[in-house]
């Protein structure tokens, strides 16, 4: 296409699309589950033996015997066959941020030619994709390629509707031939038990008696863009990378504030009322929908639940979001900076750990007893973020969300905790020994259950922190909208579980020494203020202050790339913690380092080709054309005596060179390969590739405000980003 030819027809496709029609939708009753083979459509189907076996195995995650399964199995399939399914799935998380999937057909042939269907336990228990596809560190040769997925129980199996057919979706584990995590799933799931165990120890020595199993939970706030697919086919940057490369910014932006809060563009509304029924029929809890900061920018947040539920469900919203945006004309961007110069996605992850005995432990408690409880679990956050801070850095760190933090529209990349004024001075007066005092003996019991009654005013929220307590849990900020949820929950629960074997240890010598129970917590809480109570920051964490204050006053570390976050994988202190607490031997925590770092070189490595390519075959071409009749006009006017002024043909021609020469930097800084690790590597792209893209895209972004509009071949910010 010449010029501006297919801004042109994309625009035309536009403003003349037939409008999507819209059904009434389905009552919630009616569509609410009904593609999951949850627990009420087992109890309907099932023996009252079986279904016993099988609901302590949902609830529990213990083992089911074969004979079960093989029943369990029978009642999947048919449910599945009357649905007209004819294809499983194990679903599984390998170490991408997408879930994978091989199916298979339930037909068996028999000898007379026929066909019948058939789905035992074992199939539904044990598949085997080949593993050597997936991305794995280390841990495998290629030679041993077999991986193995296992359903987990606690994970709802479920149909997924496409346009193609239907099929039996099994969420799963994915190991090695040896029997490591090659998942997200089984770390995550692991974290739970450690976090589990280590928070029995704790409240038995709280004196709690009946103590039911504790889970984590989590609530994820999604923010995602919608670009009309008209213009985004026109963005090889967009298709590729998931981002605008090139791009100058619109002369209204995000500006007036006009967009966040506003009323949702008639189109969306249409895409995000299918969307949630799609995920009402798949059971994920769709709760709340609003416009986002940027233009074209939107979010989405479930009601929370159970941890391991919530990442599968997070990784299936994920998807649907994406398909069902192909079907209302839209390419659905999960990118966490899609646009420069506008406010990137984010995913924040929102976090509490609980049983159905003690409730929510890091919800304020109603009686003095229950708060001390409290205190204590909030402590060992605290003490979590402040020990493993960079960890927790390294959890979400990528390519794509480094654009994001520390950019003043998102938390810094340095991890401290936001309490409320009131708890903040709580945890300070425990530090100075003001809550201990012998004459303020009364004080803890009488006056805790007023100062733990708080505001729980989101208004009230600082959204400068990247890890803040919200009244009843904390929510992780600092999250990217494209990434899975599973990283930053196992680090979340490990360091948790961490801190409450700390914390047992501590609480046991103290009540060994005979004080009462009041005491001996306050006295643990006072060391671990001591010691961590420096991570607790109220202010401003967009401020320069801040900044400078956290690294130099606090000990904080601002680690502002990924290629500076990852070595914590391989720091000693982290290798110990995971392979303490049973979440990740240090092999498996290796090809972790190993895959990640991998994934950063290998995105930035695309970008950068597309960056040189775009620049080279697009924009070089668009701007000579531009100069060329610039050229000729000016020659014709001579021939009339008239001189024309030519700053604009110098400007485009001087942008242009530099443009191409800063191509050719980067050209030769992408031919070096001799690096000495990985992280050398790594150090590379952040600080010598990545400056030169923008090098490339400043003299294009200059170009595209010279060149004449009908001869500008990408699609424009002014054009993408405000939905019609
Ligand atoms: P906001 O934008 O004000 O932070 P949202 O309503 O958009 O709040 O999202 C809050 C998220 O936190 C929801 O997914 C909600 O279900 C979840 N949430 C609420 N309570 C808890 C809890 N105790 N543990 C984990 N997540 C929770
Ligand atoms: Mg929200």
């Amino acid at each position: 296409m010449i010029g501006n030819e297919g801004r042109a027809q994309a625009i035309h496709q536009i403003t003349n699309r037939d409008k999507i029609s819209v059904e009434t939708p389905e009552p919630l009753s009616k569509i609410w589950a009904c593609d999951v083979f949850n627990l009420a459509k087992m109890e309907e189907s099932l023996s009252k033996n079986a279904f016993k076996a099988i609901k302590k195995t949902v609830q529990t995650g213990a083992v089911l015997d074969s004979a079960t399964a093989d029943i369990v199995a029978a009642a999947m399939k048919d449910w599945a066959l009357s649905r007209g399914v004819k294809f499983f799935s194990h679903i599984f998380y390998p170490l991408t941020n997408a879930s994978a999937e091989k199916h298979d057909g339930f037909i068996v042939t028999t000898s007379d030619g026929g066909a019948l269907t058939e789905f035992t336990g074992s199939l539904l228990i044990k598949g085997e994709p080949d593993g050597s596809s997936f991305p794995n560190g280390s841990l495998r040769m290629t030679n041993a390629a077999r991986g193995y997925t296992a359903w987990d129980p606690t994970s709802p199996v479920y149909i997924m509707q496409t346009d193609n057919g239907a099929t039996l979706m099994i969420p799963s584990v994915f190991m090695s031939w040896t029997g490591e995590a090659l998942d997200k799933k089984i770390p995550l799931l692991r974290s739970n038990a450690a976090m589990n165990t280590a928070a029995q120890k704790v409240l038995s020595l709280m004196g709690e008696t009946d103590i039911a199993p504790l889970n984590s939970s989590c609530g994820a706030e999604q923010e995602y863009f919608l670009v009309d697919t008209n213009f985004a086919n026109s963005r090889p940057d967009l298709l590729l990378a998931g981002r605008t490369l090139f791009g100058a910014p619109p002369a209204k932006g995000q500006d007036f504030d006009d967009h966040y809060f506003g009323a949702i563009p008639a189109r969306v509304q249409v895409y995000m009322q299918d969307l949630e029924d799609q995920l009402y029929r798949l059971g994920i809890p769709a709760k709340t929908h609003h416009n986002e900061v940027a233009p074209g920018q939107f979010e989405i947040a479930p009601y929370y639940e159970t941890a391991n539920v919530a990442a599968d469900h997070q990784q299936l919203l994920m998807t649907v979001l994406k398909t069902t945006a192909q079907k209302h004309g839209f390419l659905c961007l999960l990118h966490e900076k899609p646009f420069a110069g506008l406010n990137g996605s984010g995913k924040h992850v929102n976090w509490s750990v609980g049983n159905a005995t003690q409730g929510n432990l890091l919800d304020p408690g109603s009686t003095p007893h229950e708060n001390l409880n409290f205190l204590l679990f909030c402590g060992a956050v605290i003490r979590g973020v402040h020990a493993y801070g960079p960890l927790l850095r390294a959890a979400i760190a990528s390519a794509a969300n480094d654009h994001r933090l520390g950019a003043n529209e998102a938390p810094p990349a340095i991890l401290s905790v936001y309490l409320g004024d009131q708890l903040e001075k709580l945890y300070l007066d425990i530090k100075e020994g003001k809550l201990d005092k012998a004459e303020n003996g009364g004080l803890m019991d009488l006056g805790l259950s007023q100062i733990l009654k708080f505001e729980r005013d989101p208004g009230d929220r600082n959204r400068t922190s990247p890890f803040a307590f919200t009244g009843n849990r904390f929510e992780f900020r600092a999250v990217g909208s494209s990434q899975s949820v599973s990283g930053p929950l196992v680090v979340m629960n490990t360091m948790l579980a961490d801190s409450l074997e700390w914390i047992a240890g501590e609480l046991e010598t103290e009540l060994a020494n005979g004080g009462d129970q009041t005491h001996a917590v306050i006295t643990v809480l006072k060391k671990l203020m001591d010691e961590h109570g420096n991570v607790i920051f109220g202010g401003d964490g967009y401020s320069t202050e801040w900044h400078k204050a956290a690294v130099e006053e606090r000990g904080l570390k601002n680690i502002p790339t990924t290629a500076d976050a990852l070595p914590a994988f391989t720091e000693a202190s982290v290798i110990d913690l995971f392979e303490r607490t049973g979440v990740l031997s240090p092999v498996e925590l290796q090809s972790r380092f190993e895959v990640y770092s991998e994934q950063y070189i290998l995105s930035i490595d695309v970008e950068a080709k597309l960056v040189s390519e775009i620049a080279k075959t697009t924009i070089y071409p668009a701007a000579m054309n531009y100069l060329s009749e610039l050229a000729g006009t000016s020659l014709n006017m001579l021939e009339m005596d008239i001189k024309l002024d030519n700053s604009v043909a110098q400007k485009v021609a001087e942008e242009t060179n530099a443009m191409m020469s800063a191509v050719e930097k980067l050209s030769a800084a992408m031919s070096k390969h001799d690096f000495a690790s990985v992280e050398e590597h790594m150090q590379f792209c952040a600080k010598e590739i990545c400056p030169l893209m923008l090098e490339v895209r400043s003299h294009a972004d200059i170009l595209e405000t010279e060149v004449a509009d009908e001869l500008w071949p990408l699609a424009k910010y002014r054009e993408m980003l405000f939905i019609k």
